[in-house]
C-alpha cells in the first residue's frame, strides 16, 4: 500500500522545509499556501514565491489558498488590540486551518496539518485541539505535530539558508508588523 496523502497548511517557506522533511518520511505530502493573514499584499507574494522556490527544492507540489485579506479582518474585528499569542492568533489558526480542512477533504486527501507547529512562538496544544475538532467536523485525519521538537525550529532555518530562502522578520498580519521580531 503506498504512502497516505497529506495535505500541509503552510504558513510560510522556511517553516516549510523542515516538515515536509520530516512527513515525507511517512507521507505523500503537498503544501497549501493559504495565509490572508498576511500583509501587506508585497509580502504575501514574496512569501508565495518562496514557498514555490522551496516546493521544487523538496520536490513536493505547493496549492495557492484564496487570498482574501478583507474578510480575515472580518474575522479577526474586535480583537485587533490582542497580544501575539492571544485571542486574535487562535482566530486567526482556526481560519487557516477550517480552509485546510474543507480543501483537504474536497480534494480526496487522507489527511491534514500545519507548519505552524514549527514557531517557538506558537502554543502547539492550541493548534493541535483546533486541528483536532476541525478533523472530526470534516470527517479527515489530522496530523498531531509539534514540529519545533527535536531542534526542529534551528533545523529549519539552516535548510531555508541552504536553499537561500527569504524569512520574514515578523508573524504576518499588519498587527505583528509592529510587534516584536518573530523569527
Ligand atoms: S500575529 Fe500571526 S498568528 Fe497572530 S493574528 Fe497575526 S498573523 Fe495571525
Amino acid at each position: 500500500m503506498g504512502k497516505k496523502n497529506l495535505l500541509l497548511h503552510t504558513c510560510c517557506a522556511p517553516c516549510g522545509t523542515h516538515c515536509v522533511k520530516e512527513l515525507l518520511e511517512d507521507y505523500d505530502v503537498t503544501m497549501f499556501f493559504y495565509n490572508p493573514n498576511i500583509h501587506p499584499s508585497g509580502e504575501y507574494y514574496k512569501r508565495y514565491e518562496n514557498a514555490l522556490k522551496a516546493s521544487k527544492e523538496l520536490g513536493v507540489p505547493v496549492i495557492e489558498g484564496a487570498y482574501s485579506p478583507q474578510e480575515w479582518l472580518e474575522m479577526i474585528k474586535g480583537f485587533e488590540e490582542e497580544p501575539e499569542g492571544g485571542t486574535r492568533c487562535k482566530i486567526c489558526f482556526s481560519i487557516r486551518l477550517a480552509e485546510t480542512a474543507r480543501y483537504a477533504k474536497l480534494h480526496g486527501f487522507d489527511a491534514f496539518t500545519t507548519t505552524m507547529t514549527i514557531s517557538p512562538h506558537k502554543d502547539a496544544d492550541v493548534i493541535n485541539k483546533l486541528g483536532a475538532e476541525l478533523a472530526k467536523k470534516h470527517r479527515i485525519s489530522w496530523v498531531h505535530s509539534d514540529f519545533k521538537k527535536n531542534d526542529g525550529f534551528r533545523k529549519s532555518t539552516e535548510l531555508s539558508k541552504k536553499m537561500g530562502l527569504y524569512r520574514q522578520n515578523y508573524c504576518g498580519c499588519f498587527y505583528s508588523v509592529r510587534a516584536e521580531p518573530e523569527k
